[in-house]
Parts: structure tokens; sequence; C-alpha cells
């Protein structure tokens, strides 16, 4: 069995719905994955973040103008009154339920509340469709099998089984039709796997069902060779390795959620990205096969911040890099991007929570600089040392650019450069410039 996921602009108005209908009513069956109705999470973020500032009005004004737009796909993607008429009756519960917030007290948890209900929208109005066009489709309720534990990992295990006792009570079924990015916690309330974590929930059943492949279906013909929201002229790239994709993931590439790749390689299943506006391009096929000795794209992430830590002492210290790195274990921070030299370590972190309390620890041991603002630029292929050559041609490419920090060997699929986000636009073109042209 396949698993097919379908992001927010996918499933954004009644007539892409109806497009992703025609695409997976081909009589196999499948399971499929949808995101809420693109700009509906956004709204929910809003919705909740007037709850918490105690401006009812302000919530129900934009729960209202929610509402709307709904009333009008609902309009447009049903053909009988009967399906309308039961359609109708779904959202205003579901809107029923947002209002209810304005009475109670508004925590972290009522917003998970809150923004699972994009979802949980998509997923019924269109398994509606489905069953008005006569289609032997079901709806699979991921709060009750997609589960996270106590360090918001999923619980694989939980998911597998709980997955498969739906399955078999539903047998015969030819479409399953469930809700990307929500599930459960570890106390059993609804939480979620993350901004744009559809893609996620997607590997997740497929690693948990063993899939013959997971297509993730976009807006766009593929993974690109750059950033297309920041580079002219990009072009799909047909193959990626695993490792190649998860290293482009985790450093920017939108296309895909930073934690998508893992249970797919894991189970060695083909992920495949594909666009819903154009079906029959031939998008990116991910596996373990690799083409050799190529660099295949180049990537951004966004809100990375420096710190320089320089000891006097560390000629010949050993035990340095140990406390520095015991500074960040103990704040519960990860590293991206370390390099060293005699006098001192940089590192880059993306999660700034625990900033002051780091820095106050790391100042015990040296002298500290910190740059914020700055921008992890990733360049991603088949780069073994062997491969003479590469590290020229991307250094080349950055020549006008101030590199903060260069990082190549941890793995043999990247080389990393850190610089401030001024300059990322200007970075990324050179990059395909000297690179891809
Ligand atoms: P969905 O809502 O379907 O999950 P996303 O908006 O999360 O879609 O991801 C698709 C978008 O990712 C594309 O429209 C594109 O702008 C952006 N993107 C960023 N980097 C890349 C890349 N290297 N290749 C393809 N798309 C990319
Ligand atoms: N709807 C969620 C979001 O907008 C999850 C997703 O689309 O993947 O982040
Ligand atoms: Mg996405």
């Amino acid at each position: 069995m396949k698993v097919l996921k379908f992001g927010g602009t996918s499933v954004g108005s009644a007539a892409r719905m109806k497009d992703v209908a025609k695409l997976i009513c081909d009589g196999e069956q499948k399971i499929v994955v949808l995101s809420a109705m693109s700009g509906t999470t956004n709204s929910l973020v809003e919705i909740s973040d007037y709850f918490y500032k105690n401006n009812t009005a302000g919530a129900l004004e934009r729960i209202n103008t929610l509402e709307q737009k709904y009333v009008d796909v609902i309009a447009e993607l049903y053909a009988t009154d009967t399906y309308k008429t039961e359609a109708t009756k779904v959202i205003k519960s579901h809107f029923e339920y947002l209002r209810s917030f304005s009475k109670s007290v508004f925590t972290l948890f009522e917003e998970k509340a809150i923004l699972a209900e994009g979802e949980l929208l998509s997923t019924n109005m269109f398994q509606l469709y489905l069953l008005e066009q006569g289609q032997n489709s079901e709806l699979l309720p991921a709060l009750e099998f997609m589960r996270i534990d106590k360090n918001s990992e999923p619980d694989t295990a939980y998911i597998a089984e709980n997955l498969e006792k739906f399955l078999i009570e539903q047998p015969g079924k030819t479409y399953y039709i469930t809700q990307g990015y929500i599930c459960r916690n570890f106390y059993g309330e609804i939480d979620n796997l993350q901004r744009g974590g559809s893609d996620y929930t997607a590997s997740l059943i497929g690693a948990a069902i063993k899939a013959d492949e997971i297509q993730i279906w976009t807006d766009i013909d593929g993974m690109h060779n750059n950033d297309p929201r920041y580079v002219e002229k990009t072009t799909p790239v047909p193959f990626l390795h695993f490792e190649e994709a998860a290293e482009l993931a985790y450093f920017g590439a939108k296309i895909l959620h930073p934690t998508c790749i893992l249970p797919a390689k894991l189970n060695n299943i083909p992920v495949r990205l594909l666009n819903t506006m154009e079906p029959d391009a031939p998008g990116t096929l991910i596996s373990m096969q690799s083409k050799k000795g190529t660099i295949q794209a180049v990537a951004a992430k966004d809100g990375i911040t420096a710190i320089k830590i320089k000891s006097g002492r560390m000629l010949l210290a050993h035990g340095f890099l140990r406390k520095v790195f015991e500074i960040f274990e103990s704040y519960q921070t990860s590293i991206d991007m370390i390099t060293t030299s005699e006098v001192g370590v940089s590192v880059t972190i993306d999660n700034t929570k625990r900033l002051d309390e780091i820095l106050n620890s790391l100042k015990k041991l040296g002298t500290v600089t910190v740059d914020t603002d700055m921008v992890i630029i990733c360049v991603v292929g088949d780069l073994p040392a062997e491969n003479v050559g590469f590290q020229a041609k991307a250094v080349n490419s950055m020549k006008e650019i101030p590199v903060r920090m260069i990082s190549y060997g941890g793995s043999n699929y990247n080389i990393s450069f850190l610089i401030k986000s001024e300059d990322k636009k200007r970075a990324l073109n050179a990059l395909s410039q000297g690179l891809f042209n």
C-alpha cells in the first residue's frame, strides 16, 4: 500500500480538493494524509493569540471570517443538497467548538486543541466529498493512533499497533483518509508534530504499515536545486539519497519537514515528491540510491545564533570541549554547526530559549561573543573527500560573501557556511551561478 500526503495548497480550495480526489481515485488501495486548507493553521494560531490576550472579540471576529471561507467552499464542493447539509452540520460543530474557548481559561493545552481543528475540518470535508462521489473511503482518526512520548518523539510501536487495529476494523476500503500534523501526547492530550508536520505523519504511517512508497504531493515539481523563493530558474533534482534529502530538509528546504526522512530511511521506503498542479512531472525520488560525485542542491536555514568561546587556556587543554558541550546539553539546546581552532570554538544554535543561561555558564570558560540573525547555507550532494575539487567550487562561488564559519567532514553529504542573514539571497544566487550553471 502507498501513503499519499497532500499539503495545504493542494487542498486549499474546492477546486483543488476535487483535483486531489481525481488524483487518488484510481482503484488502488491507499492511505491519504491531508493538511489543513492553506491559511487555516495560521488563522488558528492568530485566534489562539487573541484568546491568550483575553481579546475575545478579536478571536470571534477571526473565527467568523474563517467560517465564512468554509461556507463558501461547501457551496462549491458538493453537488447535492444532502451533502451540502451534512457538511454544513460538520463545520458548524467545529466552529461552535472554536467559539467555546471564549468561556475557558486559555493555556497551551487549549491552543493545541484549536490548532488541531484545521486538519479535522479538511479531512471531514474531503471524506464527505468522496462519499458523494460514490467512492469506497473511510476516515482514520489520527488522534486515536498518532502518539508522541514524554520526549515528544513518536511512539512508533503504539502508532503501528493502533493504526493496524483501525485498518482491521475497516476492511475492504479502498481509500483511507487521515489527518496530518495532529496527534496525542504522552498524557493523552491533543498535540501536534510541529508546523509543517503533516509530512512527518505521512512518513510515520508509511513506516508503520511498511508502505511500498510515501508520496508528498505539494505545489512544486519536486525538490529544486535551490530555494525557489530566493533564486530564479531553479530546477528539480530527479534523485536524492535519503541522507541528502534529510540534510536539505533540516537545513531549510521547506518542501520537506526536517524529521520526515528518518522513518522512511530506517525502513528503506522510497519517498517521492510530486506536484498536485502538474501530476505527470517526474518530481524527486528519495531512496538509498545516490547520484555519484554530484553537488545536488543548496538550502538555507534562518534564525541562527553563533556563539564563539575563546579560551586563553585551550592550548593543549583537554576537556575544554566537553565542558562547552555539557553546558549546551544541560540547557537542552542542540548545536547545528561547530568549528574549532587552538584557542577557541564556534558553535551555532537555532533555539535561543535558554540563551542567557547558556552564555552565563560559558563565560566561566572564556571570552564569549554572540552573533544573532545568522543563516546556515548548506551545499548538499555526494561529497566524499575523494571527489576532489567540490570544496573549491563551493568556496569559490561564495567569494564575494563574508563567511563567518565553514564546516565539512561531519558527513559525506554536505558543506555548510555561516553568513549574515542580509547576505542570504546573494549567497544562494552566487551558489546557483557557480555550482549549477
Ligand atoms: P505544503 O503546504 O504542500 O506542505 P510547503 O509550503 O510546506 O507545501 O512546501 C512547498 C514549498 O517549499 C514550495 O512552494 C517552495 O516555495 C518551498 N521550497 C523551499 N525550498 C525548496 C526547494 N529546495 N525545492 C522545492 N521547494 C522548496
Ligand atoms: N497544517 C499544519 C501547518 O500549517 C501542518 C502542515 O501543513 O503540514 O503547519
Ligand atoms: Mg509543508
